[in-house]
């Protein structure tokens, strides 16, 4: 392709919109575009990197048996309504109605078009394992869109369902996703992690997510400096590994804080360190008050919460329902005369004469005791893991690292099948709901995660499989007509190779178009300039060193294949 052909409009001032590396280059660099909020263009570029994503995607997903399928954006309601989740699925959902006024959603995901259209053709266990998947737009009205591609409204993914007899066949269906995501991510070239992930109320289930490790990831992971688990920070299981104090109990006394309402306050106030106080929660759980106690210096988990509750719906509760239920405002809470049921993290059995809120406006107690002065309803791993945690596979310390989930894979089990009576009959003639997993890969922010990971100052660094071209021919002047000649004549050479050239005949000064070649992240650069050619030789660059190499025309097909196979 030539570059003055290419439709790949760059920009000299950084987008004030974008926040992240990934969102200002691919706008900078001319591979997106902005049409509303969360909603993108792909221009030509990004649809040449996001097709190689995609056929590698694609390639690992057949090759894992899977069958692709393309299946219908617009989604009726009355599926939604059979698996439960129309009046659940919230407003992250884009709903419209037809001419006949029938409810319809734009599809967020395909759990309830996939189990329905199998349902319809699958009636034996004969018909199965069977994984199909399709590559397509999702729609989620995501309450916060942002960092371009990485948050979007409309978005790529490529979503998998396998179909089984039974768990122990679910398990090889998993297995082998889980082998072709890691398969995946590796021939992306991509810095990953592979992580233990919340599975959500339904118990029991496992499921992983792939996290591109960058600064900018939004999930946070725990990992240990010595065995291979790695988990969310919102799975990881925090071990309790202090000891109960054992300083003697004194006497709970009541003291006077004027406006003192946070953590940080009673530091200041009172001198007492954040691990010496209690934080005191106040959650409506499917419309019951309940308040919860972390440690000061900890966060509470909701996931974990609400997975311990087992409720449908989990939310902080309103300042003014909770001054009417305890008699005083958030900040001057605390366990001691709590009228309502105590969930408990496990450090706070171990603290002795602690200090927190007392119910009134502008006291605290403090020398407060577990057991003593309160009894909580149950005492359960409540909060975040943090780091300088302990591994809870091997005890050795773990470690905090932000990653950008990029993959999630996760068994179902018969969640959907159930409740949508996708059934078939096995080898005895029973009749049993199929056994259900789903996969998903978010194709459009893996491109924008190999951004954020691989980029410098001056630009993109694209992993070479999936670089838009691999090659860049820069001719130093375009004007000149030995230099265009063995411009052209290497361009050739390379796509006789099957390799992918773009080759800048723009009549612009040589250090434009090298700003150019950097920004939009071409690997390799062959630079044609009078002084090389005067002993028969260009310049090849890789965009990921400074150095730069003299090679013999002659010479230079071999050379840049050797780069490309590396
Ligand atoms: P997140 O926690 O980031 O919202 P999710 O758990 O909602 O993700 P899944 O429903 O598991 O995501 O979707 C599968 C994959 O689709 C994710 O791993 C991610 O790569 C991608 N994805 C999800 N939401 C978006 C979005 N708003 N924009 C771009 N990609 C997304
Ligand atoms: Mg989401």
């Amino acid at each position: 392709m030539k570059y003055s052909e290419l439709f790949c409009p760059t920009l000299r001032e950084v987008p004030s919109e974008a926040e992240t590396a990934s969102h200002q280059l691919l706008l900078r660099a001319g591979y997106i575009r902005k049409a509303t909020a969360g909603v993108y263009s792909y221009l030509p570029l990004a649809n040449r990197v996001l097709k190689k994503v995609m056929n590698i995607v694609r390639e690992e997903m057949d090759r894992a048996g899977g069958q692709e399928v393309i299946m219908p954006i617009i989604q009726p309601r009355e599926l939604w309504e059979q698996s439960g989740r129309w009046s659940v699925y919230g407003d992250e959902m884009f709903r419209l109605t037809d001419r006949h006024n029938r409810g319809f959603a734009l599809g967020p995901t395909h759990e309830e078009i996939i189990t329905a259209l199998v349902d319809g053709d699958v009636h034996s266990y004969r018909d199965m394992p069977l994984l199909l998947y399709q590559i397509q737009n999702k729609y989620r009205d995501e309450i916060r869109p942002r960092f371009g591609l990485m948050r979007g409204r409309e978005f790529i993914m490529k979503d998998l369902y396998s179909f089984d007899v039974d768990n122990e066949a679910l398990e090889i269906s998993y297995r082998k996703m889980y082998e072709a995501y890691n398969r995946i991510f590796q021939r992306l070239n991509l810095d990953y992690r592979v992580v233990e992930a919340d599975s959500g109320a339904i118990g029991g289930n496992e499921s992983h997510e792939f996290m591109v490790l960058a600064d900018t990831g939004e999930s946070e992971i725990v990992y240990c400096t010595h065995c291979d688990y790695a988990a969310n920070v919102e799975k990881a299981v925090c071990m309790l590994t202090s000891e109960p104090m054992t300083e003697d109990m004194l006497s709970l006394e009541k003291i006077n804080t004027p406006g003192q309402r946070t953590i940080q306050d009673m530091v200041e106030f009172a001198g007492i360190v954040p691990s010496q106080q209690c934080k005191t929660l106040m959650y409506m759980a499917d419309d019951k008050l309940i308040a919860v106690l972390v440690r000061g210096d900890r966060e509470l988990n909701e996931i974990k919460l609400k997975n311990i509750l087992g409720c449908q719906n989990l939310y902080m509760a309103d300042e003014h329902t909770v001054r009417e239920v305890c008699g005083a405002s958030f900040g001057s809470l605390g366990p001691v005369g709590m009228p309502v049921e105590i969930y408990a993290d496990l450090e706070i059995a171990n603290l002795r004469n602690f200090t927190c809120g007392a119910n009134e406006d502008d006291f605290h107690y403090i020398n407060v005791n577990p057991g003593r002065d309160f009894k909580p309803r149950l005492e359960a791993d409540l909060r975040n893991a943090v780091a300088g945690d302990a591994c809870p596979v091997c005890k050795n310390r773990l470690e905090m690292i932000l990653g950008i989930e990029v993959g999630h894979i996760f068994k179902l089990g018969t969640k959907y099948s159930s409740a949508m009576g996708a059934t078939f009959l096995d080898q005895n003639g029973q009749e049993l709901p199929m056994v259900m997993g789903c996969y998903g890969i978010g194709v459009s922010r893996t491109m924008a995660a190999a951004v954020e990971q691989k980029h410098d100052d001056n630009g993109i660094i694209w992993p070479m499989p999936i670089a838009p071209f691999q090659v860049i021919v820069v001719p130093v002047n375009a004007n000149k007509e030995d230099q265009m000649v063995v411009a052209e004549q290497i361009y050739t050479e390379l796509q006789a190779e099957g390799i992918e050239v773009l080759l800048d005949d723009r009549d612009e000064r040589a250090g434009v178009k090298f700003k150019d070649a950097d920004l939009i992240g071409i690997p390799v650069r062959i630079t044609i300039g009078p002084k090389a050619l005067q002993d028969n030789q260009v310049e090849v660059k890789k965009r990921w060193e400074d150095e730069v190499n003299r090679v013999n025309i002659d010479q230079v097909v071999n050379a840049v294949l050797t780069i490309i196979r590396a």
